[in-house]
Parts: C-alpha cells; sequence; structure tokens
C-alpha cells in the first residue's frame, strides 16, 4: 500500500486540478493520496469524484499557514468538518490576509521595474481559492521578468528579498485546537524544513502533542535522513504517527517533489484517522 499525504492542487498553488491530480496520482501506482491545498478544501469534492471514479482512497486535507513565534509552520490537517465555524472564520481571516499583501507586493515589484496587474496575477490564479507567492511568480514569468518559480523564492519575494510582504496567519496552537474540535487530526508539515529546526524543538513538539497534535511529517523531500531519524524518534517518544509525503504541486516545484516521492504507512495511517 502507498499512501501520499501531502499534495496541492489548482485550488492553491499547485498545477494540476484536483482531477488531474487523482489521475496522476493512480497512473503512479498510489493506493491513497491526500489532497491537501493551502489554507482551503474547495478541492475537495472534485476530488472525491476523481477518485471514486479510478479507485483510489482520497484522504481530505488541508494545510493552513501558521505561525509560531514569528516564524511561518505548514500544519496539515486530516479529515475534519470543514463546515465548522470557528475553523472557517479563522481560515477566512488567512485567505483575506493573501488578499491584503497583493497591492503592497506588486507596489514593490514596480518600484523594482516588474510592473503588474493585479488582474494579471489573478488570471494565472485561474480557480485557486488560495492564491499564494507562486501565482506572482507565475505572472513574472509571463511577462518575461524571471525564468521560473525558483528565481522569484531565491532572489524577491522572501524574507530579506525586495518584494517580500507578510502575511496574516493563523497562530499555531490556535489552528491545532480548531482542526481538532472541527474532528480533525493536525499534523506538523515539512516540521525541519529550511531553517526551522532550532524553532519546532522536541520540547516544543511535546507542548503541541499536549494541544492535540496527532502526527508529524517526517517524510518530506525538504527533510535528509538525520533530520528524518531524529523527528522519527520525536515522533516515538512522544506517540505521534509518523508521516510521509511529497507536497507535490505539479510542475510547480521541482521533481524531487513527485507524486509518491515518501509515503506514509498504511497503519501509521489508521492510527492517524481512528
Ligand atoms: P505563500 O503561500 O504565498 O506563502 O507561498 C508559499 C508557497 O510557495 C508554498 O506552498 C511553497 O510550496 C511554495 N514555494 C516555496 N519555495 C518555492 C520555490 N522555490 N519554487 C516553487 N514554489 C515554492
Ligand atoms: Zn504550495
Ligand atoms: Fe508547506
Ligand atoms: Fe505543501
Amino acid at each position: 500500500m502507498r499512501i501520499d499525504l501531502h499534495t496541492h492542487s489548482t485550488r492553491s498553488d499547485g498545477t494540476d486540478t484536483p482531477t488531474e491530480l487523482v489521475r496522476a496520482a493512480k497512473a503512479a501506482g498510489l493506493d491513497g493520496v491526500a489532497l491537501t491545498d493551502h489554507d482551503a478544501t474547495e478541492g475537495w469534492d472534485e476530488a472525491q469524484r476523481a477518485a471514486d471514479e479510478v479507485g483510489i482512497r482520497l484522504v481530505r486535507g488541508i494545510e493552513v499557514s501558521t505561525t509560531f513565534h514569528g516564524s511561518s509552520v505548514h500544519l496539515l490537517g486530516y479529515d475534519f468538518d470543514p463546515a465548522y465555524e470557528p475553523l472557517v472564520e479563522e481560515l477566512g481571516r488567512v485567505l483575506g490576509g493573501r488578499t491584503q499583501r497583493l497591492p503592497r507586493l506588486l507596489d514593490k515589484l514596480a518600484e523594482h521595474g516588474m510592473p503588474l496587474t493585479e488582474q494579471e496575477v489573478l488570471a494565472v490564479a485561474g480557480d485557486a481559492a488560495a492564491w499564494g507567492r507562486p501565482h506572482v511568480a507565475d505572472a513574472m514569468i509571463a511577462k518575461g521578468y524571471i525564468k521560473d518559480r525558483d528565481e522569484a523564492f531565491r532572489d524577491w519575494l522572501v524574507p530579506g528579498k525586495p518584494a517580500y510582504v507578510g502575511r496574516y496567519s493563523a497562530d499555531l496552537f490556535e489552528a491545532v485546537r480548531l482542526l481538532r474540535e472541527a474532528g480533525g487530526k493536525p499534523v506538523i508539515a515539512h516540521a525541519w524544513a529550511r531553517d526551522s529546526r532550532d524553532k519546532v524543538t522536541a520540547e516544543v513538539f511535546a507542548e503541541l502533542a499536549q494541544a492535540g497534535l496527532a502526527g508529524i511529517e517526517v517524510d518530506h523531500p525538504d527533510h535528509d535522513e538525520r533530520d528524518r531519524a531524529d523527528l522519527a524518534d520525536i515522533a516515538k517518544q512522544l506517540d505521534l504517527v509518523r508521516t510521509g509525503s511529497s507536497d507535490y504541486h505539479g510542475t510547480g516545484k521541482g521533481p524531487e517533489f513527485h507524486l509518491g516521492a515518501n509515503t506514509t504507512d498504511p497503519e501509521q495511517l489508521e492510527r492517524l484517522l481512528s
């Protein structure tokens, strides 16, 4: 059984529609796939129809943008009530923050000789419920300003670079609580990707477990062998589920993020969802 628990569709910043994504998961030999778009559940119904058609298991999920002591932490959530009002309200604030950031971000790009209109960004974002920096990058590419998304994230759209603008994110512990209240299972995404190893420490994981965290995404393309070994130890000590995923974004991210790049042990999945 091969199950990939973290993927993105065009409903956020992936490049496959939910239907294309599910079909690609089947073609990649997966038995199950979770759709975890950023801050949005709009893709669930379409993905479920496609999953029923091709005969693959769909796990309904989300990746919530949160902050912990000023750092961005992504929190996966699985199998929750998407209509739970306090969660819907918080996701509304996060999506609002994405929209509010756009004018200032575009001002900064214009100051650096790369004018773009809001319409041009929203056009490449298509039917996304959560638009993000990858869409701004795509609009920059369409204008010929840069070559690919990587260049946007290397030179322009990240903290310390000329066109970075912060946005509202949910408080990490609050998001864990809201997902739990909605009947869901919160899992820290790519916990130690980039510079997070010193921030989400073993002590923080212990506090999160107390607060209702269900698992840690141990196997992720951004984690090296040492990260995985240490995170697996922490999961074991805290009796948290260990998940593995690709963080597939279609052609929006490199080949190391291909469907099934990492998978989740079926026993771990059953424990997570039980
Ligand atoms: P935002 O949603 O606006 O905060 O943008 C963050 C998103 O950009 C995340 O989903 C990442 O997967 C994506 N991202 C980060 N770095 C890169 C990169 N180098 N190339 C493509 N996508 C990236
Ligand atoms: Zn993304
Ligand atoms: Fe993420
Ligand atoms: Fe992701």
